[in-house]
C-alpha cells in the first residue's frame, strides 16, 4: 500500500492487529500539522482520548498544551502521536507485544513527517524510540542524533500531574527543545507572527 497519511490513518482506524482493539471506542491515530518537523510521542490514549478519537485531550493534554505554549508551539506547529493507538484497559502500560504490533504505524507517521526533532513523552515512548535501556529519570533531557534527526525524552504530562515537583526538570528539558528549534530554524508561533510572542513562558 502506498505510504500516505490517508492510508495510515484509515489503516489505524480499522486495525485489529492486537487485543487493544477489543476495548476501544475509537482508535487515535494522532493529530497536528502533517508538515511539521517536530513530533511528540506519548504512550497511548486515555479515557477522553478514546472517547474523542484525539490524542492528549484530557487533563494531561491540557498540561501538554501549556508546555507547548511555553516554547512557542501549538498543535499546528507539531504533530502528536502515541506508541499505541488504542486505549489499554484501565490505562495500564501497553504490553510489549501491543507496542510492537502498533509500532509500524508510528514508523509510517515518522517516515511521512521526516521530523527534525522527536520528543518522547514518558518511559514507554522513550524505550520504543531510544531503546529498552533508557530510564526516563536518568536519561531524560539528553539529545541523541540519528540521521539528522534529534531525539530527546522527557516526562509524560500524566506523570507531571501526579508528581508536580518534577515539572522543574521537565521545564529544563523543554528549554532545550526550544533552543534546538531555534538552532534548526524551525517555525514556531513566534516566527510565524514575525514578532515577539505576547507572553514568554518561563515555567510550566
Ligand atoms: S493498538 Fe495499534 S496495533 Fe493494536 S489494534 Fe490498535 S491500532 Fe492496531
Amino acid at each position: 500500500m502506498e505510504l500516505t497519511w490517508e492510508n495510515v490513518i484509515n489503516e489505524v482506524l480499522a486495525c485489529r492487529r492486537c487485543g487493544l482493539c477489543q476495548g476501544r471506542q475509537n482508535a487515535v491515530p494522532g493529530m497536528g500539522n502533517q508538515q511539521a518537523k517536530i513530533l511528540f510521542v506519548g504512550e497511548g490514549p486515555g479515557a477522553q482520548e478514546d472517547a474523542q478519537g484525539l490524542p492528549f485531550v484530557g487533563p494531561a493534554g491540557q498540561l501538554l498544551d501549556k508546555m507547548l505554549a511555553a516554547i512557542d508551539l501549538d498543535r499546528q506547529h507539531c504533530y502528536i502521536a502515541n506508541v499505541v493507538k488504542c486505549r489499554p484497559p484501565r490505562n495500564r502500560v501497553p504490553l510489549p507485544e501491543e507496542a510492537q504490533a502498533c509500532l509500524p504505524f508510528l514508523r509510517a507517521q515518522t517516515a511521512l513527517l521526516r521530523p527534525k526533532i522527536i520528543v518522547a513523552l514518558g518511559s514507554t515512548a522513550a524505550k520504543q524510540i531510544l531503546g529498552e535501556q533508557i530510564r526516563i529519570t536518568r536519561d531524560r533531557g539528553i539529545w541523541h542524533e540519528r540521521k539528522g534527526c534529534f531525539l530527546i525524552a522527557t516526562y509524560h504530562p500524566s506523570y507531571l500531574l501526579r508528581d508536580p515537583a518534577q515539572k522543574k526538570d521537565a521545564w529544563e528539558d523543554f528549554k532545550k527543545i526550544r533552543d534546538k528549534i531555534a538552532e534548526l530554524g524551525l517555525p514556531t508561533i513566534k516566527t510565524d507572527c514575525g514578532s515577539e510572542s505576547p507572553k514568554q513562558g518561563n515555567t510550566l
